[in-house]
């Protein structure tokens, strides 16, 4: 069984196709600059690249595109589109809406749109994909969707509600929906399994640390608090997001900038983080060689975020009373040794304690970075949303089947 995984954004679309017997992966690649030209790159299992311009005014030629570079030519890796058992499409937003990953009906891509206001960036370009997906394939093929919300909606009300007058919850749905969470979910289960261990009896803090970053408290294999919030905002800083920051600041700048509305979240979103402070870059490799160059600012921005996330640590071990692991996953979390070291000093008092060797050993692969005798297991455990999302679609799937 073949799936195609698709992250639609609003000017891209990512795609992989994965082998379910092999959970290997057969091609992927990126349409990009949807609407403002075309462009893109596909690349195979066996090492065939390509990359082209194309003419995508819209996702559903996008999808053609894609058809075609799947089917013919220098990068054909199958021979019809037939071949395709199921799609499986990550959400951003799925609110209160959903709690777990459905099958694709009208119904439910008229949800999707209509909760999009709370993710107008994402949601749009989500239903524009599914329908153009429904579109291209034919309209027997199942669609998935996968929430990256979905995880957290096992948080109890006092992780969730914003001490704001309570009619925004009840009347906007303002509270705190977390993201990442096919990410938290994923790495949670995995590292549970290389412990022995059944989810439901430890309590982990999962570090995503990448552009984007989350830290969430997985306590018994739910989601209890994560500190993105109504929007990926919130939390600890990331590339160029401020993260949370006293809200009066917001006020003050808006004030001062005679800014607002769109234009506020834009500079919160596209200004702030790694590249607002140390003015020069949101990459994490670049800012460590900047401050090894000996930039104060960029050395300030690193020390920022590895102090952010060692209080988050803190923070869920008091929510969950304990804790048995950490894990760190995404572009940083997966790469940083810097990182990792500054999170996890000065915390034998919660039971951690890493082993510098093993912390620099890690070569791609699941790891334990733990120094014998610590009480709290710390691991690197790769991410692997798309696979995730392809796991669900064929459990969603087949269900049907049945
Ligand atoms: P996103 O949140 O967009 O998925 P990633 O998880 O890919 O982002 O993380 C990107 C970040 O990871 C960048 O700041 C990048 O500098 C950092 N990084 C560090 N080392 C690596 C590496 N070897 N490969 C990829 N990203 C890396």
């Amino acid at each position: 069984m073949k799936v195609l995984v698709i992250n639609a954004g609003s000017s891209s679309l990512k795609y992989q196709l994965i082998d379910m017997e092999t959970e290997k992966v057969i091609a992927k690649g990126n349409c990009e600059k949807i609407g403002i030209g075309g462009f893109i790159t596909h690349k195979t299992f066996d090492g065939r690249v390509i990359e082209m311009a194309a003419d995508f005014p819209t996702h559903a030629e996008a999808f053609m595109k894609l058809k075609e570079v799947l089917t013919s030519g220098e990068g054909k890796v199958i021979e019809d589109m037939n071949e395709v058992s199921a799609v499986g499409h990550r959400i951003v937003q799925g609110a209160d809406r959903f709690t777990e990953s459905v099958l694709v009906t009208d119904q439910v891509v008229d949800t999707i749109e209509e909760i999009a206001p709370l993710a107008p960036l994402h949601n749009y370009a989500h239903a524009l994909a599914i329908r153009a997906c429904q579109k291209v394939l034919s309209k027997d093929v199942p669609q998935v969707v996968v929430f990256d919300t979905a995880f957290h909606s096992t948080m109890p009300e006092k992780a969730f509600m914003f001490a704001i007058p309570y009619e925004y919850y009840e009347n906007d749905h303002i509270r705190r929906y977390g993201f990442h969470g096919t990410s938290h979910r994923y790495v949670s289960q995995r590292l549970a399994k290389l412990l022995n261990k059944k989810p439901e009896e430890l309590k982990i803090v999962t570090c995503h640390i990448g552009n984007g970053s989350s830290v969430t408290a997985v306590d018994g294999g739910r989601s209890v608090d994560t500190s993105m919030g109504f929007t990926p905002l919130d939390g600890v800083l990331m590339g160029t997001r401020s993260g949370g920051i006293d809200p009066s600041v917001v006020a003050f700048i808006s004030e001062k900038e005679g800014i607002a509305g769109k234009e506020l979240s834009e500079f919160l979103n596209k200004k702030c983080g790694y590249l607002g402070i140390s003015g020069i870059t949101s990459d994490d490799r670049d800012l460590r060689k900047a401050a090894n160059e000996g930039n104060r600012r960029a050395k300030l921005a690193g020390t920022m975020l590895r102090y952010q996330i060692k209080k988050f640590i803190g923070a869920y071990t008091a929510a969950m009373g304990g804790l048995d692991a950490v894990v760190f996953t995404g572009g940083i979390g997966e790469n940083s040794v810097d990182l990792r070291r500054e999170v996890c000093e000065n915390m034998e008092f919660f039971g951690i304690k890493i082993d510098e060797n093993k912390n620099i050993e890690f070569n791609g692969k699941e790891h334990d970075i733990s120094a014998e005798g610590a009480k709290v297991r710390t691991w690197i455990v790769p991410t692997n949303e798309e696979l995730t999302i392809a796991r669900d679609t064929v459990e969603i799937v087949n269900r049907l089947k049945k």
